[in-house]
């Protein structure tokens, strides 16, 4: 079928890829067999494009195309996965090793430069791989382990990197039973939304919370969302999850009272579930179900889930039409760049804790948070800052033109019932805030 094949490498297509990719993570599941991916990026190669022109740009593609295919088995798969991302699906590697080879097989042939009118290149490369199932045992979060590796290698200067190790056999089968544990712990009621508020930082008023996942299991006590979201991801419950945690959100939330504009609420939307086309349907129908009046919903992602750009910006683009907004969480940790605040399908972005709680002490930190400020409003994007925990660092996000803060200087995240209560108090809270602010300025 020629749909399932790239046009111009005759490489798998991305979409051919997932598939198979998901198919053979089956099979190795089935034989307890090892699976390598592996993710090869060609630096620069807007550059190349730009410098020597598309039809060069096309041959470079063709060419790396041909390399990839000559170091594959007759078992192995090779896709064209992105503009310049290419991957390789090695099934029943017996180690590790195996897998470098690979890859050290194909820089040895690229290092065999491309001719174009008398000008010899040699393609400069990048890889990042993933095993399953030592790094993950789901498709969309095998890739995304992979393409991270080569995110960190290209950062650290190195041609290729594995994902980081995983915990051992040993915590490998703790992790396992969580992840049976987890299936079962939104039936169980052990899941629950906390709320930590958001106010406007000129004059303190509340105008939201961050909906935040807590899981009380009843057979090892609250379990980290940082332990097990990330497992959620792995292990593909993380959709389930999150179509939970929206309805839960936009019902509790709707329950909130509060004179004058009605209260946004910010649910978190994991990388994969960006680019899903179901996912405008999904807020559609919770926004149905429990009314769009009483609150805005805001959903945050992450800089990584626009990796695939344009099929993100796609769908987000529709979930916008409908009113929701977007938010860039936890900004300034990935690999951005001036060009990403160009056509950004966002209304805001969320400053990194990192930044914010190192304002203080480190200039630097407090420069980038001024920098992100005025930029992120030249695009018109209100900007947020979490991990607020200190007065000092409210006033100095105050001067730097920052609009809304979250963090424990207001509030720690609470359940629905408790944030209710804390609304009722906070104007008296509010005084005391400012006092402490114009004190420590
Ligand atoms: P995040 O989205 O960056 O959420 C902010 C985290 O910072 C929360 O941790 C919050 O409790 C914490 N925090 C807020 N203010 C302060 C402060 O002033 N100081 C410090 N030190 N920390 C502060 P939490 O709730 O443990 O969540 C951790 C991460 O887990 C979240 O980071 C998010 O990535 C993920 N997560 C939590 N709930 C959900 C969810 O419903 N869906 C998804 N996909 N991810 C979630
Ligand atoms: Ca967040
Ligand atoms: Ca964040």
């Amino acid at each position: 079928m020629t749909e399932l094949k790239d046009e111009l490498t005759g490489l798998h297509n991305r979409r051919s890829f997932l598939s198979l990719l998901r198919r053979h993570i089956g099979f190795a599941n089935d034989r307890q067999s090892l699976l390598a991916l592996v993710v090869i990026d060609i630096d620069g190669f807007a550059q190349i494009n730009s410098s020597s022109g598309y039809a060069f740009g096309d041959r470079v593609l063709q060419h790396l195309a041909a390399q990839i295919e000559a170091v594959t088995r007759a078992q192995d798969y090779a896709a064209r996965i992105g503009d310049n991302r290419f991957a390789v699906i090695l099934p029943r590697i017996l180690n590790h090793g195996h897998a470098e080879l690979a890859v050290q097989k194909l820089f040895r042939l690229l290092e065999i430069p491309i001719e174009s009118e008398g000008t010899k290149l040699s393609l400069p490369v990048t890889a990042g791989v993933a095993l399953c199932p030592a790094h993950a045992t789901h498709a969309e979060y095998l890739l995304r382990m992979a393409e991270l590796a080569l995110a960190t290698a290209r950062m650290e200067g190195r041609r290729y990197l594995f994902a980081p190790d995983v915990p051992q056999t040993n915590a490998l089968s703790v992790l396992w039973d969580l992840e049976l544990e987890l299936a079962g712990a939104i039936d169980r009621g052990e899941m629950s939304m906390y709320y930590q508020p958001q106010v406007r930082v000129s004059d303190l008023q509340l105008i939201g919370a961050e909906a935040l996942m807590r899981w009380d299991s009843r057979a090892r006590g609250e379990v980290s969302p940082d332990v097990f979201i990330p497992l959620a991801e792995r292990t593909g419950q993380i959709k389930k999850l999150t179509i939970w945690a929206l309805n839960t959100a936009l019902r509790q939330a709707g329950e909130w009272r509060q004179a004058g504009e009605p209260l946004s609420v910010s649910v978190n939307l994991p990388g994969e579930m960006a680019s899903q086309r179901d996912l405008p349907d999904l807020v559609e129908n919770a926004l149905q179900l429990w009314g769009k009046d009483q609150v805005r919903l805001m959903l945050e992602i992450t800089e990584r889930s626009l990796m695939d750009r344009e099929r993100a910006q796609e769908i987000l683009g529709r979930i916008r039409d409908s009113g929701v907004r977007i938010s860039i969480d936890d900004f300034g940790t990935g690999y951005s760049c001036l060009a990403y605040f160009k056509n950004i399908p966002a209304d805001e972005l969320k400053i990194d804790q990192s930044f914010v709680a190192a304002m203080l002490t480190d200039t630097a930190s407090a420069d980038i948070t001024t920098l992100i400020i005025e930029l992120a409003h030249r695009f018109d994007l209100a900007v947020v800052a979490e991990g607020v925990e200190d007065p000092a660092t409210y006033a100095l996000l105050k001067s730097g033109g920052c609009d809304i803060a979250q963090g424990f200087l207001f509030g720690k995240a609470m359940a629905s019932s408790e944030f209710e209560g804390w609304i009722v108090g906070y104007p008296r809270a509010v005084a005391n805030i400012k006092t402490n602010a114009s004190v420590e300025v």
